[in-house]
């Protein structure tokens, strides 16, 4: 992930490829999608101010399209879109590899839909918003998947978790359940490592905020109940335990 030249192309962790020489941050690419000239330009400027190489795409499908060619290290999606809106860009991105998405909404109750519905987006922002924040929370997210890169590149022996009919291969990460692969965005995997890591133990929501996203804002935390809604729909509603008021915790399955 260190580099903007993907080394395995369709292989978004390379456990081979340990990054060395850069923290990946000066060199990432990103993915702005966003229709509206004035807030498009204004975010690519600063970004590329940043040190990162950016490209802008203005409608969905544009979006798509920049993605599977440039394989960015993260996309800046609005979720009002001509064409196909961010939903549908988020599936069809994450489809084909998994890449954190930080969404831009219109309003707080966009939000609140959008986590409601569990989007596999790793992030949300609502506009208008400070471009400081703004690139705060990229650099939280790359400094995230570079993390895990190195993990994985660190530690390829780590052995499956085995849960039930739950495994989680750490190595190659990849999930299974009952024998069929669950496919997780990146995010959506380290909030299960996480929480897989201390099974019948209560997580509070700002400690899985820290610990997974690197990013301690109260507001974040509604981004931690959309993950694990999109953790439940993919896994099944039994393995991950509310408890009211103060965070999740992980039920293994009977075997
Ligand atoms: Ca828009």
């Amino acid at each position: 992930m260190s580099s903007g030249t993907p080394q395995s192309p369709g292989t978004p962790f390379p456990g081979s490829a340990p990054s060395s020489a850069s923290t990946g941050q000066q060199t990432a690419t990103v993915l702005v999608v966003e229709d509206e000239p004035t807030i498009a330009t204004a975010i690519a400027q600063r970004l590329s101010a940043e040190g990162w190489r950016v490209e802008v795409a203005r409608d969905g499908l544009s979006g798509v399209d920049a993605a599977a060619r440039l394989r960015p290290d993260l996309v800046v999606l609005d979720v009002m879109l001509p064409g196909i809106d961010g939903l549908e860009v988020t599936r069809r991105i994450q489809a084909e590899q998994p890449v954190p998405i930080l969404m831009l909404t219109a309003r707080d109750d966009e939000t609140d839909m959008l986590v409601g519905l569990g989007v596999g987006a790793d992030d949300y922002m609502t506009k208008p918003f400070s471009m400081r924040e703004l690139v705060a929370r990229i650099k939280a997210l790359l400094r995230r998947v570079d993390r895990a890169a190195q993990a994985a590149a660190a530690t390829p022996a780590d052995p499956p978790m085995i849960m039930g009919d739950v495994t989680v291969d750490r190595a190659q990460r990849r999930v299974y359940r009952g024998g069929d692969e669950v496919h997780l965005t990146p995010t959506e995997f380290e909030l299960l490592v996480m929480l897989a890591g201390s099974p019948k133990t209560v997580l509070t929501r700002e400690r899985l905020l820290a610990e997974v996203w690197d990013w301690a804002d109260a507001s974040g935390t509604r981004t931690v109940d959309s993950h694990i809604k999109a953790l439940r729909r993919k896994l099944g509603p039994d393995l991950i335990r509310t408890v009211h008021g103060v965070g999740y915790a992980f039920e293994p399955p009977a075997l």
